[in-house]
């Protein structure tokens, strides 16, 4: 399953590269620092130009959990939402509440900046360690549970962008067991 209907939004996943999506935000899994790393974070940043690092050098950072937004320069998107997952430490120190706060803050902004389009990435699945299956559903639990909650939400559109095929396999296998769910 690529597709699940919430309210009046819609949920795709699709494989490639969040970068090149066409949202009028990208999410990006920053770390707490916001000044750049590895994985989607350094594609992002590549993607958007210079202008992205001093954007960000100018937010102070952000806490793990919560979300801050900048231009997207160079990037298709307009905006970039930038929010730091938890790392990976056992699954004792939080890390459920702290990835759900990434797609809740998230939403929010988007919500409250006009923002109609967005695309996530796995969110703490890769260089952070968060096992995959529990991470996607908490990315499509919380943002199903988010739109369920906010009929006055005015987001049309949110894309899983999924890097590699196993990612893929765990966002559609997450679409499978709520549609079922819901039947
Ligand atoms: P974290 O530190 O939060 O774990 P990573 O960037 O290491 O962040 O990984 C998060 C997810 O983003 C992983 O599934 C990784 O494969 C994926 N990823 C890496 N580059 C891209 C990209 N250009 N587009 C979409 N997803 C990407």
């Amino acid at each position: 399953m690529k597709e699940l209907q919430v309210s009046h939004t819609k949920l795709h996943v699709l494989k490639g590269d969040i970068t090149r999506c066409e949202v009028a935000a990208i999410v990006n899994a920053a770390n707490e620092s916001l000044l750049g790393g590895g994985g989607v974070d350094g594609a992002i940043h590549r993607a958007a130009g210079p202008e992205l690092l001093a954007a960000c050098r100018l937010l102070n950072g952000c806490r793990t959990g919560e979300a801050k937004l900048t231009p997207g320069f160079q990037l298709k998107a307009a905006s970039v939402i930038h929010t730091v997952g938890p790392v990976w430490r056992g699954g004792t120190h939080g890390e459920a509440d702290l990835l759900a706060s990434c797609y809740q803050k998230s939403l929010e902004l988007a919500d409250s900046n006009g923002i109609h389009t967005l695309a996530f990435p796995a969110i703490s699945t890769g260089i952070y360690g968060y096992p995959l299956s529990q991470a996607t559903k908490i990315a499509v639990g919380t943002v199903k549970a988010y739109l369920e909650n906010q009929p006055q939400s005015i987001i049309t559109e949110i894309i899983f962008v999924c890097f590699d095929d196993a990612t893929l396999a765990a966002y559609e296998q997450t679409f499978k067991e709520l549609e079922r769910r819901n039947a």
